[in-house]
């Protein structure tokens, strides 16, 4: 049980014979997340239960895409230590590991894309791509050597070790506003309970596959208009779920442009935002891809899969 609340407590040695199996005993609480998702059948489900799981997974997929991903991995804008924090602890409410963590392992596979050494190319598996890569022993530590800049906080190293503090206080959160609405608004005809499946585990199952989609579904189906040397794709509809990052042949591209839609009709929620927080004065120096290098580099449009 301390392996599940305190990552430091781990003693996964890289002596282990058996790094590419999946790691049962630590895994409990990712299975537990999906079965619990089943408590839905009996609690049954309102409008305000689905408005709810809907804001809270758009508020933390913003989170994913513009902290854990745009700022943690690629370092694409600038921001105070304070807002870094908030950032990093929202992201955290996401239920997909800590930051350090998330960033240090996205960076490796933007090195090694598709690759042998990639941990979650679909060339190994489409499964593999999707989710067993983060349950087996080898992925499980942080990769520190790749995250030297930002492991120098030790407010950014606590939250990586207790990385299940965030969301125990967001699920929490999502209970009592449910406690909320029953007292207050009955005639919503919600449960506090109801409220918690739907707001907390709900939504973090949708979160969670809709992120790994991205290793899996996005570097299998959708469009390549730039020769990246990988197998990275654009797609729509993976871009609509996201928030934007179904972009992800153009991101390969352009790693490090806060901007991964290229174009007007490429639906890029998360960059609209990020501008709205630049002009609150949250974040600066936002990087954007080099306009001429998508003219002169961009290849044919093949639909492939
Ligand atoms: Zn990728
Ligand atoms: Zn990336």
């Amino acid at each position: 049980m301390k392996n599940w609340l305190d990552n430091a407590e781990n003693h996964i040695g890289s002596q282990s014979s058996n790094l590419d199996q999946v790691d049962w005993g630590r895994v409990i609480p990712f299975i537990l997340l999906h079965l619990v998702c089943l408590f839905g059948l009996i609690t049954g489900v309102s409008t305000t239960a689905i408005i709810i799981c809907i804001v809270s997974y758009l508020i933390r997929m913003f989170a994913i895409t513009a902290f854990y991903h745009r700022y943690f991995s690629h370092k694409s804008f600038k921001t105070h230590r304070l807002t870094q924090f908030l950032f990093a602890f929202l992201g955290t409410t996401a239920t997909q590991r800590g930051p350090l963590w998330w960033a240090a392992h996205h960076r490796h596979h933007h090195i090694h894309s598709d690759t042998e050494a990639d941990s979650h190319s679909p060339k190994a598996g489409f499964w593999n791509s999707h989710m067993l890569w983060f349950l087996n022993k080898r992925n499980f530590p942080t990769k520190w050597q790749r995250i030297k800049d930002f492991a120098q906080y030790k407010e950014l190293r606590w939250l990586d070790r207790f990385d299940i503090i965030p969301p125990i206080l967001f699920a929490t959160m999502i209970f009592i506003l449910g406690i909320f609405i029953e007292n207050y608004f009955p005639e919503a005809g919600a449960s506090r309970w109801q409220i918690l499946i739907w707001g907390y585990f709900i939504s973090t199952l949708m979160l969670a596959h809709v992120t790994y989609s991205i290793n899996s579904v996005a570097h299998r189906w959708g469009s390549k208009r730039f020769d990246t040397h990988d197998e990275s794709r654009n797609n729509f509809f993976l871009a609509i779920l996201t928030l934007g990052e179904g972009w992800h042949n153009n991101h390969h591209k352009f790693p490090s442009s806060a901007r991964q839609g290229i174009y007007w009709w490429e639906f890029d929620l998360s960059y609209y935002l990020l501008c709205l927080m630049k002009a609150m004065g949250l974040i600066w120096d936002v990087k954007k891809h080099d306009l001429a290098k998508v003219n002169q580099e961009q290849v044919t449009e093949n639909s492939a899969s």
